[in-house]
């Protein structure tokens, strides 16, 4: 994150007197549940915000939010969690709020978009049977136009069927409650992302005009 480089504008985000000073005893709750959460979520790792561990934050508030003005097992503060989970909320939203989404193609009236896998969202093992480490990017596509444009979104992969339950896993562990569907024939989809697709026909009318 960087603060405008323009003073006059910067002026316009008080991060001290519009945020610390008015919540002074709230940002210090908050700031204890990322302690506690550190301990128990990363027992002996510095200090680190943990994020493919939860990500249900929209939930979680709601849940935190019913019981307000009480304290969790651990001695926190109900409104002190739903507070952390409401700045996760808003801290992903905006930071994929900086993902420039490809509109799919008019006319198929289709709501899914289709990811592929392998290079796509996991880092390539193709043909390990291991899934790769999360390709951020990639992830921060898949989730855009699930909650920023509202399509369903399906993983389709060449890997066949019987790794199905290993690519469930790997999706409940990285990206949960966002992909339904894991196919391993092409579906019928709006738009499919893929590392290794040529678009037709712009590719063919792009030799045929010269332009490579
Ligand atoms: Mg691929």
């Amino acid at each position: 994150m960087s603060l405008p480089a323009d003073s006059k504008d910067r002026k316009r985000i008080p991060l001290t007197t519009g945020v610390l000073d008015y919540f002074p005893d709230a940002v210090a709750e908050i700031a204890r549940v990322s302690f506690i959460g550190n301990e128990q979520h990363n027992p002996g790792e510095p200090l680190h915000w943990a994020r493919e561990k939860s990500t249900d934050h929209a939930d979680c508030i709601s849940r935190h939010l019913l019981e307000r003005g009480t304290l969790d097992k651990d001695g926190m503060r109900h409104s002190a969690k739903m507070a952390w989970r409401a700045l996760a909320l808003l801290q992903v939203e905006i930071e994929r709020a900086v993902v420039s989404v490809p509109l799919p193609k008019e006319g198929s009236g289709l709501r899914n978009v289709s990811f592929d896998l392998d290079g796509t969202l996991a880092e390539p093992t193709w043909p390990s049977p291991q899934i790769g480490e999360p390709i951020k990017a990639g992830v921060d596509l898949l989730l855009a136009y699930r909650y920023d444009l509202n399509y369903e979104v399906i993983v389709f992969t060449s890997r066949p069927a019987s790794h199905r339950e290993a690519i469930r896993a790997w999706l409940d562990k990285h990206i949960p409650g966002v992909v339904y569907d894991i196919v391993t024939d092409k579906p019928r989809a709006a738009a499919y992302v893929d590392d290794r697709a040529i678009t037709f026909p712009e590719a063919i009318e792009k030799v045929a005009d010269g332009s490579r």
